[in-house]
């Protein structure tokens, strides 16, 4: 604790205030390995919340393949290379056939950037619509988006937010279509509002799965008029998978197949190279072809032959330990634990995510539906003091939010809702 101290301290005089750390007495980690980490003490952790080494810390698939890369060449992009080729062909075969070409950058924000020059690209006009609680990264334009992290000297013109969708008190409410039918009016709303500007329209983005609004639990075919109403006003929707992506939700590879649509972009992010920086935009040929006609565009790094190299072998492990499959039962299982624990505790108002995303809402009382933000804040505080890390997010800051590796197995998951039960009677 001491020694943390003085990081604590030195951080701040050498990183200034910026990048906020997790919990009360953050923790120094010095080594992961599958779902578990260790701090400086030799004290493990469950890893309950981190998407980023999405098939486990320190994979040794990915480990090798970054090893053997990196002591094979390494270099910027202006070179013939056949790993950013086969990479691309192999992930594009993941997507709709429409979604056949790829650009790679380093972060989740670069990707959003471009896909929202792309956008411009295409239909001219620079309008964009976000939801009221996402994030979609730390660029100069995605950054324009964020409620949570306002710009200096306000939102410009050119953006919109719609309400964030909220499937535990619903636009209107009252949930199923008439939910789908007022969001989708939202969304009208504003696209008529960017019509009217000297902006116009020209895109809406939106994660499918609302990772960062607390992935309210939709119905299917929720987004179906919203889609088709951004269609109809000639924009692009574009999808930002950085969080539900790789199969995550254990349903579907991507959060849009989930939801049920095709978007016109995708981004991507966190989860691509287990940690290493890698992140894409996703899109017709015609949309890139678009895209450099209008933009001058180059990425030293993003696509070099390490990251795609440690992208690959993602996908590998994906695959051979049917990872997918495996977020979908433990997941199952998760689920089922939590609701054995909100027969226990009034404090857990609603259960919801689907396969190893998702998350309980605390709620002061369940009648009223008067979210717990600071209890949300203690508990997960708790849960770190007992060697389980997850975290806390959505409209009302009240929501858990478990997004573990995907090796994550049953006796994990017992494990963290063990862990919950005695932290939720101890309150
Ligand atoms: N989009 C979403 C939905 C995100 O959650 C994040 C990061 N939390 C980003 C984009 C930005 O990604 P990065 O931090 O890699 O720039």
């Amino acid at each position: 604790m001491a020694g943390n101290a003085a990081l604590l301290a030195r951080r701040e005089r050498l990183l200034g205030r910026n990048m906020s750390l997790f919990y009360e007495e953050p923790v120094h980690l010095v080594r992961g390995q599958g779902v578990w980490l260790w701090d400086d003490e030799g004290r493990r952790y469950l890893d309950c919340y981190n998407n980023v080494p999405h098939v486990g810390h320190c994979h040794p698939r990915v480990v090798e393949a970054i090893t053997r890369q990196a002591s094979t060449l390494n270099t910027h992009t202006r070179y013939l290379h056949e790993g950013i080729l086969d990479y691309v062909e192999r992930l594009t075969a993941t997507f709709d056939a429409s979604l056949n070409a790829a650009i790679l950058t380093c972060t989740g924000s670069e990707a959003n950037d471009v896909a929202l020059r792309m956008a411009q690209a295409v239909t001219g006009r620079t309008g964009v619509i976000a939801t009221d609680h996402t994030y979609h990264g730390n660029t100069a334009a995605v950054s324009q988006l964020s409620t949570r992290m306002p710009p200096v000297g306000g939102f410009g013109g050119h953006v919109r937010h719609v309400p964030a969708p909220d499937s535990y008190r619903p636009l209107g409410g009252v949930p199923g279509e008439a939910f789908a039918v007022s969001f989708a009016g939202k969304v009208e709303e504003a696209i008529a509002s960017l019509q009217a500007s000297p902006h116009g329209f020209s895109a809406l983005i939106i994660d499918p799965f609302f990772a960062n609004e607390g992935f309210p639990d939709l119905p299917p075919g929720f987004l179906d008029r919203t889609v088709a109403a951004v269609h109809k006003a000639g924009g692009l929707v574009i999808a930002d998978e950085v969080q539900p992506g790789f199969g995550r939700t254990g349903s579907h590879m991507w959060g849009h197949q989930r939801a049920g649509f095709v978007p016109d972009i995708v981004t991507l992010g966190k989860p691509m190279a287990n940690g290493h920086p890698v992140g894409g935009v996703v899109a017709n040929i015609d949309t890139l072809n678009a895209f450099r006609k209008a933009f001058r565009y180059f990425n030293t790094f993003g696509g070099n032959p390490v990251s795609c190299a440690a992208a690959m072998a993602v996908l590998d492990v994906i695959e051979e330990e049917k990872l997918i499959e495996n977020a979908r039962t433990v997941g199952a299982h998760a689920r089922a634990g939590f609701e054995r624990l909100s027969g226990k505790h009034a404090l857990i108002g609603d259960i919801r995510g689907s396969g190893l995303f998702m998350g309980t809402e605390f709620v002061l009382d369940r009648a009223t539906r008067d979210p717990a933000p600071d209890l949300a804040t203690r508990i997960v505080n708790a849960m770190r003091e007992r060697g389980v890390l997850m975290g806390k997010i959505g409209v009302h800051q009240c929501a858990t939010k478990i997004r573990p590796p995907m090796p994550f197995s049953t006796e994990h998951a017992d494990l963290m809702i063990s862990t919950l039960d005695d932290v939720l009677s101890s309150l």
